[in-house]
């Protein structure tokens, strides 16, 4: 085996469901907003699509798998950017957190590999996210009542529950949160990544599924003021100092955030809780995990 061939992670989006920038910072005059004005310089680390991530799973066999969780309605102007960067082809599977637009809206734009390069993809989605997706998306749930006449995306629909399952091959164990309640999402945990994009309470017996976690990826929509449905920055450094892992990096986010300024306040905690956390961005790449 290649001793070399490690898995990696992409983030392909870090926002929230409005995503960054807003178009009404945008065109209000004078421009006020300073990190939605900063959002649109191309590289810009404000630019924040739907949160996304893709894994690429160094499979034992030598052949990469790419794993997407969630494809939200930014979903392809993340792909556009960031699959031919990272030299991205095929998806092996797609596993939903829940059923919210910002975490299934792109599930049309898979029509483009099922079109053009692969048979078919597999979606990994819960029973009863799969009630509101095929309202949604009744012609993806039954291809028999597409009418446009262009070909739309082939997906194999395959139930999850509490149980964990397998990815290619790859462990999930779902980690069942409440996201608003009452309603739920699921975060995941891969190795030892946990991945909690739309948390707003972590139930006990999830808590205990997330122990030993060395890399944390967690919700934190913006700072100070509460929302029903997100952990704020305060309520996700919160979790941070329960669980401590290696190391966390936050998604999810509005434009409430300036990247750079908000990660030099952040990396301070390192020094005062030896605590090691981060705003992500988008498109970025974090190597050498062992799964
Ligand atoms: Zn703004
Ligand atoms: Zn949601």
């Amino acid at each position: 085996m290649n001793m070399n061939h490690k898995s990696s992670l992409i983030f392909l989006g870090t926002g929230t469901s409005e995503g960054v920038p807003r178009v009404s910072c945008l065109t209000r005059d004078p421009v006020t907003c300073e990190n939605c004005a900063s959002a649109v310089v191309p590289g810009s680390r404000n630019r924040r699509r739907n949160t996304s991530l893709l894994l690429r799973y160094a499979h034992p066999d030598g052949r990469t798998r790419n794993i997407v969780i969630d494809t939200g309605k930014f979903f392809w102007h993340s792909a556009i950017e960031w699959f031919p960067k990272f030299k991205v082809p095929t998806i092996d599977a797609v596993v939903l957190t829940h059923a919210h637009v910002d975490a299934s809206g792109g599930l049309d734009d898979l029509r483009d590999w099922t079109n053009n390069v692969q048979r078919s993809i597999p979606i990994f989605v819960r029973r009863l996210d799969m009630d509101a997706l095929s309202k949604i998306f009744f012609y993806l749930v039954d291809t028999s009542k597409a009418t446009g006449g262009g070909g739309v995306s082939r997906l194999a629909f395959t139930y999850i529950g509490d149980e964990p399952f397998e990815v290619e091959g790859l462990k999930f164990t779902p980690l069942p949160v409440w996201h608003g309640r009452p309603n739920t999402a699921f975060g995941y945990r891969f190795g030892d990544v946990a991945y909690l994009s739309d948390v707003s309470e972590i139930p006990e017996t999830t808590a205990k599924l997330i122990e030993g976690t060395k890399l944390l990826i967690l919700d934190a929509l913006r700072p100070n003021r509460p929302h029903r449905s997100h952990f704020t920055l305060e309520q996700a450094i919160d979790q941070i100092r329960i669980f401590r892992p290696e190391r966390t990096l936050l998604v999810d986010m509005t434009h409430d955030y300036n990247h750079e300024r908000t990660n030099v306040e952040l990396s301070k905690l390192k020094a005062s809780d030896g605590i090691d956390v981060q705003l992500a961005y988008d498109g970025q790449l974090v190597e050498a995990l062992d799964l």
